[in-house]
């Protein structure tokens, strides 16, 4: 591996110009462990107004004195910052002011762990002057190292730069960042920096939602989000950031389990992982039994958890709105944590009860549901869902998505039963599709106009209960009391 293109362009035009220039931090730790680095960024002595002189066409600045140069080619944006120090923290996040500086090594002082804290030089001429007894040649790479990076890297481990305690209280979002890169490289977390990460984890308080959202996404779609999860936990940065996840410590379950409430809800997640499910399957699968703790009773010498999944997707509903994740997420992972109880057997469910299930998830988002509950069983540690029964149900399914599940799909609609049934616009109307949908649910074949038209002048005159009891509608409204009897009682 080594600096693409666009980026070694804009190294040497700064270098052209007579300014330092090199790639630094997170990049350089990635290309050292021949991973794909998310992002490049560049430290140079230019200033701002200098740097943007040099890409005048193609830059946008950012009031932190960033430059962002705009890249035609597989890289699409460098980030071109002048060295700087952070000059005091008051309120344990953001530097009261910035201080340009001359020096790169004090601008990767300010730099929060070792293996963060390298540069990367094109060549070795200037630097071997400069930066003598820094550097250390890695094949045709020459990196600027002067606090131990390249050593905590072969390690494996995550040290602050200079003292754990004071460079986490100038910035409480590196207690999260420390945790994060844990489990994105699996490294561990070295013992004085593990130490003042436990003595002040509290402060992450001062860390806003937001970007605590996006260090919980990273670790989530990490490779060990199970250990970044323990790390969290083994911190307590967990309990400040997602208590109700905490409340599943140490809970056992019932006699179909091995593990305990926490440990299932992340192995879950950590098999999502391994299988290369979605941000938003990872998170049901996180989240899926976040109801258990409240929900949990002693029934003989056994628990049981009544309702879990109807209290668990209000939690979750909570949490991820909490930590500022979109309506779109929000919506669809807890949709997924309550319907991830849903049943199957091969040879008791029916065609009939697979479009029923397909009705209530929705087609959309059927695939992910299955994904949930394959996480969720292998992370059971006693899987009893043999991949084969789960192979029957989407079968099923996919035969039933073939056919009408929504009233949408019926082969008349309500203008056809005012034109034809003589019907009039009223609530009953949608009663009586309902009715309809019921049937095409127990037997597709009944799909057909005449059929449906002829029913419906049946069901005319049917009262209304009478019709809602054969309707869906029916059943979604005895659930939807059900539920909102199940929220009142466990205050969700
Ligand atoms: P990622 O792989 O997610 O990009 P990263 O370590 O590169 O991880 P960035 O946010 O891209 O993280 O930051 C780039 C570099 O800036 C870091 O490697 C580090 O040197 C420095 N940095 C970022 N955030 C902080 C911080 N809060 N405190 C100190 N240094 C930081
Ligand atoms: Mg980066």
């Amino acid at each position: 591996m080594t600096i693409p293109k666009e980026v070694q362009t804009i190294i040497e035009k700064l270098n052209r110009a007579g300014f330092e220039a090199f790639a630094v931090g997170g990049c350089v730790r990635d290309l050292l462990l021949e991973r794909m680095p998310a992002d490049w960024d560049v430290a140079t002595s230019a200033k701002p107004e200098e740097i943007q002189k040099l890409f005048p066409k193609n830059f946008y600045a950012n009031e932190f004195g960033t430059v962002t140069v705009l890249c035609e080619g597989e890289i699409k944006e460098v980030e071109v910052t002048t060295y700087r120090v952070d000059a005091q923290y008051s309120d344990k996040r953001h530097p009261d002011e910035v201080k340009y500086t001359t020096s790169l090594k004090e601008d990767l002082a300010r730099r929060d762990f070792t293996i963060n804290a390298m540069a990367l030089s094109l060549t070795s001429d200037r630097v071997n002057r400069e930066f003598g007894a820094d550097i250390v040649k890695i094949e045709d790479l020459v990196v600027i190292d002067p606090f131990g990076g390249i050593k905590d890297l072969d390690a494996k481990v995550i040290r602050a730069v200079g003292k754990a305690a004071e460079r986490f209280d100038e910035d409480a979002l590196r207690l999260l960042r420390a945790v994060r890169l844990a489990a994105k490289l699996g490294f561990t977390i070295e013992e004085k920096t593990q130490a003042a990460l436990v003595k002040q984890a509290a402060d992450i308080a001062a860390v806003s939602k937001e970007r605590i959202r996006d260090e919980l996404v990273k670790i989530v779609m990490s490779d060990k989000p199970e250990s970044g999860f323990n790390w969290l936990q083994q911190t307590g940065l967990l309990v400040r950031i997602l208590p109700e996840l905490e409340e599943g410590v140490g809970k056992e379950q019932n006699k179909h389990h091995k593990y305990t409430v926490f440990e299932h809800s992340i192995k879950s997640l950590q098999y999502a992982a391994q299988y290369g499910y979605s941000l938003e399957v990872r998170l049901a699968a996180l989240l899926h039994d976040i109801g258990k703790p409240r929900t949990r009773r002693i029934k003989g010498n056994d628990f049981t958890f009544y309702a879990h999944d109807v209290v668990g997707t209000r939690m979750a509903e909570n949490v991820l709105k909490r930590l500022r994740f979109s309506n779109e997420i929000v919506k669809k992972v807890s949709h997924l944590v309550r319907h991830h109880m849903f049943y199957y057997d091969v040879g008791k469910v029916t065609e009939a009860g697979a479009r029923r299930l397909l009705r209530r998830v929705g087609k959309e988002n059927f695939d992910d549901l299955i994904k949930l509950r394959i996480a969720e069983r292998k992370g059971s540690g006693v899987p009893k869902a043999e991949p084969y029964r789960l192979r029957h149900l989407q079968f099923l399914v996919e035969k039933a998505a073939q056919e009408p599940i929504t009233v949408g799909e019926l082969a008349i609609g309500g203008n056809d039963l005012i034109k034809e049934g003589g019907f009039k616009p009223s609530p009953r109307l949608g009663g009586v599709l309902n009715a309809l949908l019921a049937e095409v649910l127990d037997d597709p074949a009944k799909n057909k106009r005449e059929y449906l038209l002829q029913r419906a002048s049946e069901l005319k005159d049917k009262d209304t209960q009478e019709l809602k009891a054969l309707g869906e509608a029916a059943k979604e409204l005895e659930e939807k009391k059900r539920e909102e009897l199940i929220k009142r009682k466990y205050r969700v």
